[in-house]
């Protein structure tokens, strides 16, 4: 079968990372006969350098006719005194709100391959874990199109004292559609759901609860539970092992799922998707459209120096295959691929261990670690 996917490299490590997911998907492609069509679109810095602005037209409508989006990272000093309304980071908040993608799905496991790349000790990891093992699973599913991120902003001048506001806004609807994501996957997983606001304080995530709560009696057989953003914060460094699947709005699931990069051993290892209705205009083939990308910026302090690990990006390929795609035996493929390679002792800086006596790790660079998963497929 042929399907066409829109590839944004942006800026930084992004153009390095995605290049990698596209030659992991050739490969894949090659080996079960399905053809995939990278259209390679501009947004980010670069578009701002090449167009004047973040989001050009033309990427937003090119890429509501492909299946899905690939896309690396935006950013960088070089834009960072722009006006808000025309920086890099305008081009994701168009993408998400464009495509419709609501949902942001991270999952966040330590592979007991990278353990020693995990800040917490073992007996942290292990007094958490229902099976009693150094690891944890888990997966934040971030709202991503409502909240503060969208709501209304300003700034108002009081005589010489300037001050300004940010909204946190949110519908019924918008927490329902996000919690019944949460809630599926979670039938797929461990049967655990916990909702994450700070509703002591906030009137918006008073309303998260509520409607969690009626949302919750559909779905009698997955245990849900409440936890404020802060002890959130707290529990996941004190025993991440007892999470499964974590719902939670824009702003407090950007900053936990940063928190879980950490503790899974790299922000270089983490993939996102970000998905929209599979009923909605983008769907394909009763599939919903979705953005996969690395949740790592672009990091400018290591573009163009063979540093970057490739692997977030390689991941969240294997998650478009399952997600747009509805490829699980490839998608399962690639995430075998990027374990072997660990497996055989390979490590990008970002994952090395923090003790330096381990003997069997070998540093290596973007290109090695990416000819690596590649060889792993053929
Ligand atoms: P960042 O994620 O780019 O980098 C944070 C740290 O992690 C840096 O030390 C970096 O070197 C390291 N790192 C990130 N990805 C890595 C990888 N694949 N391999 C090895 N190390 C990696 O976050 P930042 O420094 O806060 O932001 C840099 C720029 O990226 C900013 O302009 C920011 O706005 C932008 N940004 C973009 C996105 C996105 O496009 N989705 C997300 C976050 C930040």
């Amino acid at each position: 079968m042929q399907f066409s996917i829109a590839v944004v490299g942006g800026d930084g490590i992004g153009p390095e990372v995605i290049s990698w997911a596209v030659r992991v998907l050739e490969v894949i492609g090659k080996k079960k006969g399905h053809t995939f069509n990278f259209i390679p679109l501009k947004a980010g810095g670069c578009a701002i350098d090449e167009t004047g602005e973040p989001l050009p037209a033309e990427t937003l409508e090119k890429a509501k006719a492909c299946e899905a989006l690939l896309l690396g990272a935006v950013g960088g000093p070089k834009w960072e005194t722009l006006p808000g309304y025309l920086r890099p980071e305008r081009a994701l908040l168009g993408l998400r709100a464009g495509l419709g993608v609501f949902a942001n799905l991270r999952p966040a496991a330590l592979l007991p391959q990278l353990k020693n790349a995990c800040p917490l000790k073992d007996e942290v990891l292990t007094a958490s874990n229902p099976h009693g093992s150094a690891t944890f699973d888990l997966l934040i599913v971030r709202e991503l199109t409502g909240g503060i991120y969208f709501g209304e902003r300003g700034r108002k001048q009081n005589g010489d004292n300037e001050s300004a506001f940010d909204t946190e806004y949110y519908s019924r609807n918008e927490i329902e559609r996000v919690l019944r994501i949460g809630y599926t996957a979670a039938a797929q997983r461990r049967k655990k759901l916990c909702v994450v606001d700070k509703a002591n304080v906030l009137e918006s995530s008073r309303l998260w609860r509520e409607t969690a709560a009626a949302i919750a009696k559909e779905y009698p057989n997955i245990e849900t539970s409440y936890l404020y953003v802060d002890n959130c914060a707290m529990q996941l460094i004190r025993s991440p092992g007892q999470f499964d699947v974590i719902v939670t709005s824009n702003l407090f699931g950007d900053i936990l799922s940063d928190e879980a990069s950490v503790l899974a051993g790299s922000i270089g290892m983490l993939a996102s998707a970000s998905i929209g209705s599979p009923d909605d205009a983008l769907a394909k083939n009763g599939r919903p459209f979705g953005i996969y990308e690395p949740i790592h910026g672009s990091a400018p302090d290591i573009a163009n120096q063979d540093i970057a690990n490739p692997l977030a990006a390689i991941l969240s390929a294997a998650m478009m295959l399952r997600y747009s795609l509805g490829m699980e035996q490839e998608a399962c493929l690639i995430e075998k691929a990027v374990t072997s390679v660990l497996d055989k002792g390979l490590r990008t800086k970002d994952i090395a261990s923090r003790e330096s006596n381990i003997h069997n790790e070998k540093i290596v660079g973007t290109k090695v670690m990416g000819e690596a998963v590649l060889t792993e497929l053929k």
